[in-house]
């Protein structure tokens, strides 16, 4: 049957069987398939499940080689898994092949005056930060340990010193990829650089990245905590957060929060994360008494901590609850406008969870085509998300839908890492039309066939 003639007039079952013994004869990390051992903690990513028909560990640089030749000769569906965090579940898929990093997860300061850190591409953010905590260094990444360092720095990472110190991609001073042909490559400003430029942004397009190399900075204890309002005072406490927010301190960064379900909905707390970095009270206090005088504090637990000790760990949902997660930037001419709707949005039953970051600061001041990470003037990113059972998820997204056809048109792009979809609008909101065409040519470069597709997609050109 045609169906089963492969390239070169071999079949589909003998390309399988020579890939599987190439497999396993240059391969030396592990094989989990069906019936391993291993196999049901490794066949899903943490908020979707999955039924691979391989999940494969490798254990240095030469079985990454052998992994990528394998899912290339086999023509199995292809998941590059980090810390497996994707809310779209790229780190899965159903009867293809996983690449599952988590082998690789050293941490190595190797330059220890300009800081530099070598940081394996499956390590996740918790592991980073245990390890630069005793050396007084951090690198600003997420809010949560178990992210992985892979996905998030791909596509951007917007952390808790966001404001101070920029995207956990603007710390990246170089990368080890193994690209879809086997080379294995170094990109930096000196090296590659067009590979580089698009790894800091262009997520998992380009290759596996076996290694990251970011300038870390010298970091001492941070005031980090919660402060809480009742929600009656929404309109005022939210509006005040950001129009304080742009000229704050840039040692302040801050995530405010509303109309959590699990919390009461519309009636939930309005909290107000922060963290300043820095552990000089008086300066702490100077940077957070504004916040606290927006409206009635019902709470506030603000402390000096170790850096590593703000993070959170993710915890994985119960089984049969996904999540519907969407993300998009504003920029400051349309603040006001998305505000208000988010407002009103959050006052009401049915809402979903919302969560409003602040960028801008650091952020900004890359220029918008340094990296492929574009929406640098954004002033503020902000989620909604709903979670729960496939069917009631199903059943809400109308209403969903009808909320972001009204926040749509005040919003400059979305953010790849908070996206539970990877439609062509998304793609098209991740990259502005330059950036996607500067990451075209380069993906027709290093992945021409497109083997690495479980992404925010860039078809090759
Ligand atoms: C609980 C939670 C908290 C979060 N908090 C934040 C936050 O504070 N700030 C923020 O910016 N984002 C945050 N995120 C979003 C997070 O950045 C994304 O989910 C990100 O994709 C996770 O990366 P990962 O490596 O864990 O995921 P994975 O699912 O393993 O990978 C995501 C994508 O990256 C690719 N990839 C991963 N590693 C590599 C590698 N080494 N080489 C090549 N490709 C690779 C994968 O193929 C996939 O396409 C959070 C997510 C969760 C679930």
């Amino acid at each position: 049957m045609c169906s089963n003639i492969g390239h070169h007039g071999r079949t589909d079952k003998t390309l399988m069987t020579s890939a599987t013994e190439n497999l396993r004869r240059d391969f030396g990390g592990d094989i989990i398939e069906p019936g391993s051992a291993d196999y049901e903690s490794a066949s899903g990513a943490m908020l979707v499940p999955g039924s691979p028909a391989y999940v494969l560990r490798p254990g240095n640089v030469k079985d990454v080689r052998a992994a990528i030749a394998f899912a290339a000769e086999s023509s199995l569906p292809l998941s590059v898994r980090g810390g497996g965090h994707s809310f779209a579940g790229f780190g899965t898929n159903n009867s293809g092949v996983v690449i599952d990093l988590g082998r690789l997860s050293g941490v190595d300061i190797i330059d220890a005056d300009r800081h530099i850190v070598r940081i394996g591409g499956g390590a996740t953010w918790g592991a980073v930060a245990d390890a630069l905590q005793p050396h007084g260094l951090a690198i600003s990444s997420g809010d949560t340990r178990s992210v992985g360092v892979g996905g998030l720095t791909l596509s951007g990472g917007i952390g808790w010193k966001a404001r101070e110190h920029g995207l956990a991609l603007d710390a990246l001073v170089a990368a080890e990829v193994v690209t879809a042909a086997g080379h294995v490559l170094r990109a930096s400003t000196d090296e590659n650089p067009d590979l580089f430029w698009a790894l800091r942004g262009g997520g998992g397009n380009f290759g596996i990245v076996t290694a990251f190399e970011f300038a870390a900075h010298p970091s001492t204890d941070v005031h980090f905590g919660r402060i809480t309002f009742p929600a009656a005072e929404l309109s005022t406490v939210l509006r005040g957060w950001a129009d304080y927010l742009r000229t704050a301190p840039e040692e302040l960064t801050s995530i405010i929060n509303f109309a959590n379900p699990f919390f009461g909905g519309p009636d939930a707390p309005v909290e107000v994360l922060v963290t300043y970095d820095g552990d000089d009270p008086e300066s702490a206090a100077a940077a957070l008494d504004p916040i606290r005088k927006l409206g009635t504090v019902t709470s506030d637990d603000v402390t000096l901590k170790p850096y590593a000790e703000i993070l959170v760990e993710g915890i994985a949902p119960p089984p049969g609850i996904r999540f519907a997660s969407r993300a998009a930037f504003v920029g400051t001419e349309s603040v006001g406008d998305v505000l208000d709707i988010l407002t009103e949005v959050g006052s009401a039953a049915g809402s979903p969870s919302i969560s409003v970051r602040t960028v801008g600061a650091a952020v900004s001041r890359v220029p918008d085509d340094a990296t492929a990470y574009a929406h640098r003037q954004a002033e503020l990113m902000f989620v909604t998300a709903t979670a729960g059972p496939a069917p009631a998820l199903e059943a809400s997204r109308p209403a969903q839908d009808t909320i972001w056809e009204r926040l749509t048109p005040h919003t400059t792009g979305a953010y790849a890492n908070f996206l539970a979809t990877a439609t062509d609008l998304d793609v098209a909101a991740v990259y502005p039309p330059e950036t996607r065409k500067r990451l075209a040519s380069i993906k027709h470069q290093f992945d021409p066939t497109n083997l690495f597709t479980q992404n925010h997609n860039i078809t090759p050109e």
